[in-house]
């Protein structure tokens, strides 16, 4: 830190991206992106005539995508905002509904970027512990007198919350804003954004970075009613107006329209953690019910550190968290079935080896 970094500040510990390494020498499981590329729709409409028109500044209402994603997702364009990933539509949702006494609340085990927002925009922030099955209580959540935000999907515990659960959080807390992100909902989980007009309180936020394979893209968006849409733009064109570039509405609008690919590729996740969560349970790993991209497990034949050592020397990255409760459990996101045949295998020979070591 320099002397010059703002000591307010000097506290924050920044978010840790998942490895990103720039070899292909690794097998990815770490981050949960697509092992699909985005539908081939994309390079269609990224004409030359397109990247000539970079000199220009994008559409800073990002209109044309606000609309597909209405239609989509039936709702009015001005029930949308879309965001340069849904970590930027999260970032100006805590700016708009938190500030330093305005708190916010979220589990104690979720995605590990909310803490550090919560941080960086001195935000009071309290955590809910999740039960000792790492499901989360709704009525917990009832009457916190503070903003919410809720992974559903939970990440990295893959758990879901069904509509009417998050309904009751709602309810129980109609004058504060309840964020509901669906980072990976596409997965098995069931939306919320049917209620987005029936509660004026919820924000869905969504992301094209997981099930439409657009994670180098940077798009998200967020659903809620046109109050809080506005609100959110009043931050990001305070901040950030040209959020989303050119290519990437494009792109966002082209995976948008290639609904046949987008259910191929989603099945095929489902189909490939199915397989994955099988084998490791025949392999004595305890597995949460994962409604996402990944599964989350653990073994009582090794601790988790060590597995995810000595996967990374076979060359595949998974994740895991020094963080107490999951220090043991491992994230690994799902692939095609190629990759999961080879993770296993991976898996195998390290729990053979372990075996052989102790004699049993
Ligand atoms: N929410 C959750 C729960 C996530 O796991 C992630 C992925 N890291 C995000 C939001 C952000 O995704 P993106 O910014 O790529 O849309």
């Amino acid at each position: 830190m320099s002397r010059f970094f703002t000591e307010s500040l000097s506290a924050l510990e920044p978010y840790t991206p998942g490895e990103q390494p720039q070899d292909q020498r690794y097998l990815k499981l770490n981050t949960n992106e697509s092992p699909f590329p985005p539908s081939p729709m994309v390079a269609q409409k990224i004409t030359k005539e397109e990247i000539d028109k970079l000199r220009l500044y994008p559409d800073p209402g990002c209109r044309g995508l606000c609309q597909a994603i209405a239609e989509t997702c039936e709702v009015e364009p001005e029930q949308v905002m879309v965001g340069n990933g849904s970590d930027e539509n999260l970032a100006f949702a805590f700016r708009a509904f938190c500030d330093e006494t305005h708190g916010i609340a979220f589990p104690d085990i979720t995605y590990g970027f909310y803490p550090v927002w919560a941080k960086l925009f001195h935000i009071p922030a309290l955590e809910i512990p999740l039960e000792e099955d790492f499901s989360l209580n709704p009525e917990r959540y009832y009457g916190l007198n503070r903003t919410i935000v809720i992974a559903n999907p939970n990440a990295p515990t893959g758990l879901a919350l069904s509509p009417e659960q998050i309904e009751g959080i709602l309810k129980a807390n109609p004058d504060h804003v309840v964020v509901i992100d669906e980072a990976y909902v596409d997965f098995g989980g069931e939306s919320c954004v049917p209620l987005v007009n029936q509660y004026d309180n919820l924000l869905v936020v969504r992301t094209f970075s997981k099930s439409r394979s657009l994670a180098g893209g940077r798009l998200g968006f967020a659903i809620g009613n046109p109050q809080l849409i506005a609100d959110l733009n009043r931050v990001k064109f305070s901040l950030n107006p040209y959020n989303i570039n050119r290519l990437t509405l494009l792109a966002g609008e082209a995976c948008l329209g290639d609904t046949a690919y987008f259910s191929q590729c989603v099945r095929e996740i489902e189909k490939n953690r199915q397989w994955t969560a099988q084998r490791l349970k025949e392999l004595g790993f305890t597995l949460t019910d994962s409604k996402a991209n990944f599964v989350f497990a653990q073994t009582p034949r090794m601790e988790g550190k060590a597995l995810y050592q000595a996967l990374k020397q076979k060359g595949v990255l998974v994740r895991r968290w020094d963080q107490d409760r999951i220090a043991n459990w491992l994230r690994i996101s799902i692939g095609t079935d190629k990759q999961m045949r080879c993770f296993i295998d991976c898996v195998k020979e390290i729990l053979e080896g372990t075996n052989a070591d102790s004699g049993d």
